[in-house]
């Protein structure tokens, strides 16, 4: 037995995957070593990712902050879900929402009652069976537990990323984690081994360590360029490569979701936030030119902007590996899928998360726990592609953009999965996959991906018990739903003072 090697980690970069990674380490292994970040200022940080899914909890109450201090300190409002409008055709829209849909009867699953009550005509929206979409297009918000047969919203956060980064700078400054200013210029390795042993940095200052995080950003400056660990590129997937980010004024609308509008060559983000709405318009560069990207985004902004639109240049795909010699990567370092499902910080969270529960105590023993790591990732990262792919292909839109997404070939990942979901609404959900049941129905459905039959099970159900059923359980979540309060009224509260609001 031995649990020798000293654990002195150094973060390089100090973006949202910096602080995150520092602010873990020194809450879960802060007494095994030390921790150091270098980031520097005059290259800043990326300044998007507003957007967050329900797991962002884990990270929380992980860190035990306070969910009233996180409100108010990022300036953060509720989140439901997506609105994703006009991606199957104009004036279409559907929710993809966080929790659950629906109610099963014993051992039927709500999704097939539903298809039954549509073959009888008498399903309404699938959404209108989502107590969170009611509540979303209601404006409600609410954290606490409504009755025994209506369930919790569930929930994530908008939050105003740079003012994250910053109050997790202070946690982790204040258990022990040490912040250095400065420019990597070189990263030096073991002549014998290849394992990094320290940064180089301007000044002629050397950052020496035992094990290194990369969270350089889009840099990768030492997974990717240092260790030269390859890009895989999922661009015939994922087509957009360019961002443009604006905030604006605040509307009335104050929508305790996320709208995804689908553009000519892309599509619009809207989140809001308690000061400010950020927008940003992503987009396919081969379809659309720069301008008319900025032309599309600053005519379909809620308010007045706030700066000039902020351009971001992208490839979708990830490192071949995300852990290799002495160095772990997270953030936009290890890669990046497009922001359509705000999917990015919580792959650092995962990331985080699967690492400190493989690490083992002498970190010479750590080359089998990094490919079973690297394996575990390769497959989280596939499944939240293939879901994200998922709205691209199953779009109903016009435009040679659409068609061309419409045309492509699919991972077989998702071939399959789509293929069994037509013929039965059947959804496969293996090991590591982020996406559950509930949300891959929703969007097939909403995009238009509709079962040919149901489950024979749904059948035991007498066909005249159906439409009550439905009907109850619809109206059952509108009539709570308007009981709660605005989504406004709530975020108010929290931010006054720290008790739950009812
Ligand atoms: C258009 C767009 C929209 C997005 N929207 C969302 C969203 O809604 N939800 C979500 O979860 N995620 C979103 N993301 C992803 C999210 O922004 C990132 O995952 C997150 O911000 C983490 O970024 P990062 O810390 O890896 O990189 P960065 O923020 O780029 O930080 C890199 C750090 O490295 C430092 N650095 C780099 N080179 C050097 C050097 N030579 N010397 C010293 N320091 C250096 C920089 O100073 C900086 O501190 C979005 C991303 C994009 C591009």
């Amino acid at each position: 037995m031995s649990q020798s090697s000293p654990l002195d980690f150094v973060i390089a970069g100090g973006g949202s995957a910096g602080w995150i990674a520092a602010a873990t380490l020194a809450r879960f292994l802060g007494n095994r070593g030390s921790i150091t970040l270098v980031e520097s200022e005059e290259i800043g940080t990326v300044g998007v990712g507003e957007a967050t899914i329900p797991q962002i909890h884990n990270l929380i109450i992980g860190l035990g902050l306070d969910q009233a201090d996180f409100v108010r300190q990022t300036n953060a409002t509720f989140k439901l879900g997506i609105e994703f409008v006009d991606w199957t055709g104009e004036g279409q829209s559907y929710t993809h929402s966080f929790g659950q849909t629906g109610r099963g009867v014993g051992l039927i699953p709500f999704r097939q009652l539903w298809l039954r009550g549509r073959a009888l005509g008498v399903a309404r929206d699938f959404g209108d069976y989502a107590f969170n979409v009611v509540a979303a297009h209601l404006g409600r918000m609410s954290n606490s537990a409504p009755t025994n047969t209506i369930p919790e919203l569930a929930y994530a956060y908008h939050f105003d990323a740079s003012l994250f980064a910053r109050m997790l700078r202070d946690y982790s400054e204040n258990l022990g984690v040490r912040r250095v200013e400065g420019m990597i210029l070189d990263v030096e390795r073991d002549g014998e081994s290849g394992d990094l042993i320290s940064l180089a940095l301007n000044g002629e200052r050397r950052v020496p360590g035992t094990f290194f995080i990369d969270c350089t950003g889009f840099r990768s400056l030492l997974l990717g360029d240092t260790l030269g660990v390859p890009y895989i590129d999922w661009s015939q997937w994922l087509p957009c490569n360019r961002a443009l980010a604006v905030p604006c004024e605040s509307s009335d609308a104050f929508r305790p979701y996320t709208q995804a509008l689908a553009r000519k060559a892309g599509w619009q983000w809207r989140i809001p936030l308690q000061h400010r709405t950020g927008n940003g318009h992503v987009y396919c560069s081969d379809f659309l030119s720069d301008d008319e990207a900025a032309s599309i985004l600053l005519a379909n902004l809620d308010g007045a902007p706030l700066a000039e639109p902020r351009p971001i240049r992208f490839v979708s795909g990830r490192r071949e590996r995300f852990w290799a010699h002495n160095c772990l990567s997270l953030g936009l370092s290890a890669g990046f899928m497009e922001p359509l499902e705000s999917t990015s910080l919580h792959l650092v969270q995962s990331a985080l998360g699967r690492f400190l529960n493989l690490l083992p105590g002498d970190l010479d023993e750590a080359s089998s726990a990094r490919d079973y790591f690297n394996r575990l990732s390769a497959i989280e990262w596939a499944r939240v592609r293939d879901f994200i792919t998922l709205h691209y292909y199953a779009n109903m839109r016009e435009g040679e953009f659409w068609e061309l997404c419409r045309n492509m070939n699919l991972p077989e990942t998702l071939l399959e999965k789509i293929t069994l979901f037509r013929e039965a609404g059947l959804v496969i959900r293996e090991e590591e996959e982020l996406f559950l049941d509930d949300s891959w129905g929703q969007v097939m459905i909403g995009q238009g991906i509709m079962p040919k039959s149901w489950s024979p099970l749904a059948d035991n159900v007498p066909g005249e018990d159906i439409a009550p059923f439905l009907d109850s359980l619809a109206r059952s979540y509108r009539v709570k739903a308007e009981t709660l309060p605005t989504h406004r009224q709530f975020v108010e509260a929290m931010v006054a003072k720290d008790a739950q609001v009812a």
